[in-house]
């Protein structure tokens, strides 16, 4: 049977870092339900007479819940052939896709996941930071900067007592609490990046230290959306900033600032 419903992955931000899949589910779609994160270049895929539906956040409009979109979802998927929930990166990473997929699926449509790039992999490797790189480091940890509660997570603190690179969304407005722990577990000197806007013509890296980015960053001034990464790997960095970017959008930071 075809599934009536794709939960599709639209990559990080640029619109040609999505799958060829996603694009052929794009343009068969009855109804497009899509994400604040998505490119509209992606729904360009789109047929002309499709239904687009804007569920995210947007300033100045009450957000719809969880519950309100999976019903639209099953609104929607019970009444047309083909409906594409679109989501930024991948969408089972940070994207709650796997509660749209179960209470689809519990309702008896036919659903296919779709995976995409996340900005988990895409913001380092566009900043050209390794996530793995020999003799450097032996794992990463994805983890999320804020849970459902406003709390930090534990996993930080865990990931911190680790050598492991840590890559963290959605971590900006905890940014300094988020530096300050690896200051105190793993050094001072750790390196760190922020990449903001990943493989979009407006991305920018600032790299510098756990301590030089705590002091000399301020949430405030970071553009989001926005991934911090954290690790030696970061030294790695390859500065010869790819095409698209130009001088002034790579700031480093001083790294002897104690
Ligand atoms: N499913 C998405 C993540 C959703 S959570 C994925 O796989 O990428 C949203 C977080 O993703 C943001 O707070 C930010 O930390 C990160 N993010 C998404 N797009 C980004 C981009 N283009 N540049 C940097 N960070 C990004």
């Amino acid at each position: 049977m075809n599934p009536t419903l794709y939960i599709i992955g639209g990559g990080p931000g640029d619109p040609e870092l999505i799958t060829l899949k996603a694009v052929r589910a794009l343009e068969k779609a009855d109804v497009i339900l899509y994400d604040a994160l998505v490119s509209d270049q992606l729904l360009a895929h789109a047929r002309p007479d499709v239904r687009l539906i804007f569920v995210g956040k947007r300033k100045g409009r009450k957000e719809l819940s969880q519950q309100e979109i999976n019903e639209l979802i099953v609104f929607y998927a019970s009444r047309t052939s083909c409906v594409v929930r679109l989501k930024g990166g991948d969408p089972f990473v940070f994207g709650r896709g796997h509660e749209e997929l179960e209470y689809a699926s519990r309702r008896g449509i036919a659903v296919e996941v779709i995976p995409g790039i996340s900005s988990a992999l895409a913001a380092p490797a566009s900043a050209g930071i390794p996530l793995t790189k020999r003799g450097v480091n032996e794992s990463f940890w994805v983890i999320t900067g804020t849970l459902s509660s406003g709390e930090i997570s534990n996993d930080i603190a865990l990931a911190s007592e680790s050598s492991a690179t840590v890559i963290i969304l959605m971590g900006i407005s905890k940014l300094k609490e988020i530096l300050s722990i690896f200051v105190k577990a793993r050094s001072p000197f750790e390196p760190a990046a922020i990449v903001e806007h990943a493989t979009l013509p407006t991305q920018r890296v600032i790299s510098g230290t756990v301590y030089s980015l705590a002091e000399q960053i301020h949430a405030d001034e970071v553009r989001t959306p926005a991934v911090i990464v954290i690790g030696k790997v970061v030294d790695e960095r390859h500065v010869a900033t790819p095409t698209g970017l130009v001088e002034g959008e790579v700031m480093m930071l001083q790294r002897k600032v104690i």
